[in-house]
């Protein structure tokens, strides 16, 4: 970055840039900043003046010598060869006339060989930026030629923060856990999330409710993806069948959806051989924390290894929801034989002891210091969905006793206690635990903050202001103000303005 400040100011610039990182982090924005620096009138810089022709045109995305190429939709040799046809002209208006191509690590290896005779010997006039998710798809001999800057994931505070800024802005009342929501469901891009926000405004008619917002993401929550890796670590093959066609009702995208599947393994991993502690991200603990104990560490492995096999692959299926069901079956098909018949190596006491035979009733899980994670552990095992879900998450375990369970839901809670969830949470706790067993659910002001659900909270605080600490200390955000000026870094690390829910792509 110090690099590249100075080459700005003396006018020896890079011919070409490469902008790393996971999706929705800000690589365009920040090439178009660039795009700025470059082609201000006011004189190559690194701090565009924002007003002239060029840093207006190009911030509005009508400026002729920035060129925008998503390599996903144009991977060809003959694209890039149209493209480059074209190197050779001078500018029309700016100073340097340049090719920002997104997404560029899915260009065909013809296509690279192409682009590379071009970087070799680049007419004077010309810049490339280049943003990936991917450098590593990258060619040696290509990335060799880049300034290459790797961009963070944002933390959850600033998404949340920036979503607050541009309700503030339109004059729309936002509460924090709509926002909370949306910049969970947006998986720390931004672009998501402000997609996100779009979306809820729509579906709830210019207005953020909470519980509308929670409705809206229910058909589109990253749960769902957990969801179906519970299914399948649980090897009910109908029952994956059936959260497969659910699924492609939402028309996802399944080469994105492999990525997070991928993802998800990662932290399950983490949480194996490390501990739930070991999680940087709040967001879906529980749920991962149950997965890691129903799989074992090598099937884990094992899983992530077809998972990104699978996304690698993707292209080479008839169509993407065949190559993305094949990935899942063939998830199921390699699940160890007696995976089923004995308890995987993660399991916890709990899990052991209800499946001796003869246990019936087995003794639910004793009370103890970690009896929250134990009883996260049970929901885990129970395979419940939905709102009984959502009852056994804001329930504590107060009380057991061989052949008897007690468990306490808070007075602001129980509206999750309906008699229809109750019915299934306790039939799905006789089915783990024996017939036998009697269980009761009080309503109760005690042990509240000790629910799954509410150790999730509180371990979102901490992650929150850790990721606050973490924002204002990091390097990256130090060094991207002391380059591009601390006006500008909001627009570079956050997309949209304020005003405007715009996002870059
Ligand atoms: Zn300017």
């Amino acid at each position: 970055m110090r690099a590249l400040s100075n080459a700005l100011t003396t006018g020896r610039v890079h011919h070409a840039f490469l902008f790393a990182g996971t999706r929705g982090v800000g690589k365009t924005t920040v090439a178009r900043i660039l795009a700025r620096c470059l082609n201000c009138e006011q004189g190559v810089t690194a701090e565009p003046c924002g007003s002239c022709a060029a840093c207006k045109g190009i911030e509005e995305g009508r400026f002729v010598d920035l060129i925008e190429v998503d390599a996903a939709s144009r991977t060809g040799i003959d694209d890039i060869r149209e493209l480059l046809d074209n190197v050779q002209y001078t500018p029309a208006s700016g100073r340097f006339k340049i090719y920002l191509i997104d997404e560029i690590h899915m260009l065909s290896k013809a296509a690279f060989n192409a682009l590379l005779k071009t970087l070799e010997e680049p007419p004077p006039h010309v810049k490339f930026l280049f943003a990936t998710t991917d450098p590593e798809r990258l060619p040696v001999t290509v990335l060799s030629r880049c300034l290459q800057f790797n961009l963070k994931r944002l933390p959850f505070t600033a998404i949340v923060e920036r979503m607050a800024e541009i309700c503030t802005a339109e004059g729309i009342s936002a509460d924090a856990a709509s926002l909370g929501l949306l910049a969970r469901a947006g998986g720390g891009s931004m672009r998501d999330s402000l997609s996100l926000l779009d979306q809820a405004l729509a579906f709830g008619n210019g207005q953020l409710r909470d519980s509308e917002v929670a409705e809206m993401l229910g058909t589109m929550d990253r749960g769902r993806v957990i969801g179906l890796l519970e299914l399948v670590a649980q090897g009910d093959v109908r029952a994956v069948i059936d959260a497969l066609r659910a699924l492609d009702e939402y028309v996802p995208d399944y080469q994105v959806l492999l990525g997070d599947i991928a993802a998800y393994l990662q932290r399950v991993a983490l949480i194996q051989l490390a501990g739930e502690a070991a999680l940087d991200e709040p967001d879906h603990a529980a749920a991962l924390s149950a997965l890691a104990s129903s799989l074992d560490p090598e099937t884990t492995q094992l899983y992530y290894e077809i998972a990104v096999q699978g996304r690698r692959d993707i292209d080479l299926a008839p169509d993407p929801q065949l190559g993305f069901e094949m990935v899942m079956l063939r998830m199921l098909a390699f699940r160890p034989l007696d995976a089923a018949a004995q308890p995987p190596a993660g399991a916890t006491p709990v899990a052991r002891q209800a499946r001796q035979p003869g246990a019936t009733p087995a003794a639910p899980p004793a009370a103890a210091p970690g009896e929250s994670a134990q009883w996260s552990a049970v929901i885990g095992e129970l395979g419940v969905d939905g709102a009984a879900r959502q009852l056994a998450m804001h329930c504590a375990l107060i009380g057991q006793s061989a052949g008897e369970m007690r468990l306490g839901i808070k007075p602001a809670d129980s509206h999750l206690l309906t008699e229809q969830q109750k019915t299934r949470l306790v039939a799905a706790l006789r089915r783990r635990f024996g017939d036998g067993i009697r269980i009761s659910i009080e309503i109760t002001e005690a042990q509240a903050d000790i629910t799954p659900a509410g150790v999730d909270a509180q371990r979102e605080n901490e992650a929150m202001m850790r990721a606050r600490a973490a924002i204002e200390s990091d390097p990256n955000v130090r060094e991207l103000a002391s380059v591009f000026g601390a006006q500008v870094l909001p627009d570079s690390v956050r997309p949209g303005r304020a005003g405007a829910v715009k996002r870059d792509s």
